[in-house]
């Protein structure tokens, strides 16, 4: 038997029945052919409320590659003070919604920079060409371009999953270039935005976010000094982790919170009018998301036992440990209509792709689920649907329902 990681605690202490933004998971798969992400806005808007009341002065922007569905989205948009997109696709997503949107990624085509130059986004400037580019086609287009620099920090977050600093990078411009970059952003007439600093993502240790964070207001503060102007916006990035598998501490983010508050009280003087946002994705909507999935078969094999679901990698690849992950570990998971009943069985979870990897639940321990019984997969929220290899195999993509309104 091997563990599972922790069920969200909306959904861990229920008993029976796994419900889901008010609805049985019986009832949301009701008439439907295949598997569903369902996600509940009433969680996110927990996990807003709570980062609020541990960042009183901090903006708050959402990075939606994690989850763009189009009514989450819609639903986040009063929560939230502004969407972080990284391509033309999700800028279409957001714009209609109003909400200030800051554009991230390297390999911005013209078409992609011309269309947020229009629509007055600000872009995160990934690299000299870049900016290059974008001066030229807003001078084409008679705009002010509203343009912030991302920076290649020379800091890296420690315990992260995925690093993205302190090392040659694709993103951002390395820091010692940042401020000459700066002067010629504005000597060109820009309407120059500050910095973007991203360091990494799913850290679960606040003592790293904190140094982190202190060590990014130090590079912001030393890179406005070099180029001898104020960012009017600090974008001190994110990378605010959720537990996925066994042994995994949700973050304390009331502890970040007071030590970036505490930061912030003290910072240079270059930065006295500056504001600063923190984006985040995965911990925002990873833990509002469920996959629901049917048994579509049981078997043995060498003294193992096989849940067959109409569900796997193709749609929920994270959970088969093949994104992002080195090690393959146990998603949280559970037979729908017993939880929190005692497990019977161990059992392994794959789904129907017709290759070893589609393994969604590793030996785990469960009470007994026949064919027809619907299994729950949790954390399905962030880098499900959007981050699967959809068309592998020819399979129907999975529906996805957002529960009633926030
Ligand atoms: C992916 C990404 C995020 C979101 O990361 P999470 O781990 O989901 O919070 C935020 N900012 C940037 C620049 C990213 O690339």
């Amino acid at each position: 038997m091997k563990p599972m990681g922790p069920i969200p605690p909306e959904f861990a202490a229920q008993t029976g029945a796994l419900t889901i933004a008010g609805q049985s998971a019986g009832a949301w798969m009701e008439g439907r052919e295949g598997p569903v992400f369902v996600y509940d806005p009433t969680i996110v808007a927990s996990r807003v409320a709570r980062f609020r009341a541990a960042f009183p002065s901090i903006d708050l922007h959402y990075a939606i590659k994690a989850n763009p569905f189009a009514p989450l989205l819609a639903a986040m948009a009063p929560m939230v003070d502004g969407f972080d997109v990284a391509s033309a696709g999700e800028l279409a997503k957001v714009s209609p919604l109003g909400k200030p949107i800051s554009f991230a990624g390297p390999g911005k085509r013209d078409a992609e920079l011309t269309a947020a130059i229009s629509a007055g986004v600000t872009l995160n400037l990934e690299s000299e060409g870049e900016a290059h580019r974008a001066l030229t086609i807003a001078d084409g287009l008679g705009v002010r371009p509203r343009l912030a620099v991302r920076v290649n920090p020379d800091v890296e977050l420690r315990g992260s999953g995925m690093k993205m600093g302190g090392r040659p990078s694709p993103f951002g411009i390395d820091a010692e270039r940042v401020p000459a970059l700066v002067r010629e952003l504005i000597a060109a007439g820009a309407d120059w935005r500050g910095f973007h600093i991203y360091a990494g993502s799913q850290a679960l240790d606040p003592q790293a976010i904190i140094d982190t964070q202190a060590a990014t207001i130090a590079l912001a503060a030393r890179l406005a000094d070099e180029a001898g102007h104020a960012p009017p916006l600090v974008n001190l990035g994110g990378g605010f982790g959720v537990p996925y598998f066994a042994g995994d501490k949700p973050l304390p983010v009331e502890t970040v919170g007071q030590a970036l508050e505490q930061a912030l009280a003290s910072r240079p003087a270059i930065l006295a009018d500056s504001r600063f946002a923190i984006e985040l994705g995965r911990w925002l909507v990873a833990e509002a998301g469920v996959y629901l999935a049917r048994v579509i078969d049981r078997k043995d094999s060498g003294g193992e036992t096989f849940l067959i679901l109409d569900g796997g990698l193709h749609h929920q690849l994270a959970a088969s440990g093949n994104f992002g992950t080195v090690v393959r570990r146990n998603y949280p998971l559970a037979v729908a209509h017993a939880m929190g009943a005692e497990a019977v069985e161990t059992v392994s979870v794959v789904g129907p792709l017709c290759t070893p990897l589609d393994r969604l639940g590793d030996r785990v321990a469960l009470p007994a689920a026949r064919v027809g019984d619907i299994v729950a997969i949790f954390l399905a929220g962030a880098y499900g649907a959007t981050a699967s290899p959809a068309a592998f195999l020819g399979h129907p993509p999975a529906d996805e329902i957002i529960g009633g309104s926030a």
